[in-house]
């Protein structure tokens, strides 16, 4: 591994590691101020979603691209380690997909907040994803994902 290669994963961790970003934490102050009330990470429930509303039964998950094999910019396969990418990223989605469903069959819905909605060149203005956050939280009974602008 070079050292570039090694730099580029230590922020990939980071991104994952680190779950209070700053577009979350707008995102959870701008929707507390709307009088929307939430958990966070509830470790007994699937995946342990960032944000938990427990009166509408939904979670958000606010997922790292490169993690998740988001199809977006911010997600490349690495030239290093090959195959211990494909299983750890495959992995993760397996893990995703079995999540979603274990939701589904509670009656309960899933928003996806992906991180290039939150931050790089396609992000989106943080009023909007918050106010799209509360239509979904209010009106709608659906999966639902917010992405970056143009993805
Ligand atoms: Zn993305």
């Amino acid at each position: 591994m070079d050292v570039v290669d090694k730099q580029k994963r230590s922020e990939m961790m980071s991104g994952i590691k680190g779950k209070d970003t700053r577009g979350e934490l707008a995102i959870r102050k701008g929707l507390h101020k709307l009088g929307f009330r939430y958990q966070l990470h509830r470790k007994d429930l699937p995946g342990k979603p960032d944000l938990v509303f427990p009166k509408y039964h939904a979670a958000i998950f606010v997922n790292g691209c490169f993690w998740h094999a988001h199809g977006c910019h911010l997600f490349k396969w690495p030239s290093t380690r090959i195959e211990f990418w494909a299983e750890k990223i495959g992995s993760n989605k397996i893990r995703d997909e079995r999540n979603t469903q274990a939701y589904i069959s509670m009656g309960w819905k899933v928003l996806t907040i992906w991180e290039c909605a939150l931050k790089g060149k396609t992000r989106r203005n943080l009023n909007e994803v918050i106010h799209t956050t509360a239509n979904w939280l209010l009106y709608d009974s659906q999966n639902a994902e917010i992405e970056g602008r143009n993805n």
